[in-house]
């Protein structure tokens, strides 16, 4: 029998950052068996040297808990999903990294730091949580849709709320429901977000999948910056990214720790047969007005280009092309009590330049700056060129 399998986020570094797999098995032990193989390491996280399933751990099979089933015997059927997902009160903060001593509530001990960290947010109502969905890049399926309103109503209040960073949260979720809703949940793919000290969520405009002004593919860049950095602990601060598909920035990169911008640089080429007519349509459209015409031919004002490629796009004649193209990066945005835009720390990355400029980003944060003190405020510290050159002699994280 063939399964999907879903794994929880602090265990991906076992999967290589894969949320889901696929794995033959006929029943959860056999499944766990075909786990260990093909992940070294995954069976330490579920049973106990006594082959016992861990109490802070749960296990689904199509959203049925197989301890209400036949534990370990419970029998998978081809295509089943089965998902793994540890419970975070009740002593266990460790899975989380929380580095805060655990609060008393009545007889229970709940660290609440650490639930917050996994994106379970006590209320000010104290008895109630609002559970920060991980949304990547802003995309959520209909189904997922239908699943967020379904637990809304059943365990919730009826309603979510959007977050500032395009994700959901739905308020007013039980303590004693947190396994329970993150169990159907992860059924249907969805996650929890970081809260705290971690690199949260990757936002991101539509970019070229849907937008036309769109010179960069920000999901797939999203989506890599997600997979190799999401959700890493025990950093100084929080740490926020944004990918915006054109120099528009709709998905404001300078506001975050660090942002990414697709832009083109333009070049005026007559080769190959696209000779100017003077038209002045690239003048009219230009907003930076960059572009003059002096005896009939553009000239261009290199210092006032945005790097936008609206030149490029609609010269009647093609007589504008791109020069360079890729991803400008930000850094040390950052909003709160003292806001500070980000600023140009390179230029023209290539996708895989823009993760690998991320990973030691991250890095050279995490080694230089002082507990509780934004990238920005390093930055602010240290001055950009003496962060650069930390930036740039940085390991990637491994
Ligand atoms: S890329 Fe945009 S800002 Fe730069 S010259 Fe062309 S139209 Fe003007
Ligand atoms: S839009 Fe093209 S054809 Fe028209 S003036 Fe500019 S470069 Fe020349």
């Amino acid at each position: 029998m063939s399964v999907k399998v879903y794994v929880p986020s602090p265990w991906r570094n076992l999967t290589g950052g894969k949320a889901r797999v696929e794995v033959a098995a006929n029943d959860i032990a056999g499944l766990l068996g075909s786990m260990e193989a093909l992940y070294p390491g995954f069976m330490s996280h579920v049973v106990d040297e006594t082959g016992e399933v861990f109490h802070h751990v749960n296990i689904f099979v199509n959203q049925e808990l197989i301890s209400h089933s036949q534990g370990l015997h419970t029998t998978l059927q081809d295509g089943e999903e089965v998902a793994f997902v540890p419970a975070l009160a009740g002593g266990n903060s460790a899975y989380l990294g929380a580095e805060k001593e655990p609060a008393s509530r009545g007889r229970e001990t709940i660290d609440l730091n650490a639930l917050k960290a996994g994106g379970f947010i006590m209320q000010r109502q104290g008895n109630f949580f609002s559970l920060r969905l991980k949304v990547p890049v802003g995309n959520i399926t209909g189904e997922q849709l239908m699943k967020v309103a379904d637990v809304a109503q059943r365990y919730g209040k009826g309603h979510v709320h959007l977050t500032m960073r395009q994700g959901i949260e739905i308020p007013f979720i039980r303590l004693d429901d947190f396994n329970a809703v993150t169990g159907e949940l992860a059924i249907v793919g969805l996650g929890l977000g970081a809260c705290g000290a971690r690199v949260r969520v990757v936002t991101a405009c539509q970019g070229t999948a849907i937008c036309p002004h769109a010179l960069g593919d920000t999901h797939s860049l999203a989506g890599k910056l997600d997979e190799r950095l999401y959700g890493r602990w025990g950093l100084p601060h929080k740490f926020k990214m944004g990918v915006t598909g054109c120099p528009n920035a709709c998905a404001k990169p300078q506001e975050n720790d660090l942002g990414f911008m697709a832009v083109v640089e333009p070049v005026f080429d007559e080769s190959g047969g696209h000779e100017c007519i003077a038209c002045g349509l690239c003048v009219d459209l230009c907003p930076g007005k960059a572009i003059q015409l002096v005896d009939g031919k553009p000239v261009i004002d290199r210092g006032r280009c945005f790097h936008d490629a609206r030149c490029i796009m609609h010269c009647p004649t093609g007589s504008w092309r791109a020069r360079r193209e890729g991803w400008n990066a930000y850094v040390g945005g950052k909003w709160g009590r003292q806001p500070q835009l980000g600023v140009l720390f390179a230029e023209f990355l290539s996708e895989e330049q823009a993760v690998d400029l991320a990973e030691r980003t991250l890095a050279a944060y995490c080694r230089l700056a002082n507990k509780g003190e934004r990238l920005g405020s390093l930055i602010n510290r240290l001055g950009l060129a003496t962060f650069k050159g930390a930036v740039y002699h940085e390991q990637p994280c491994p």
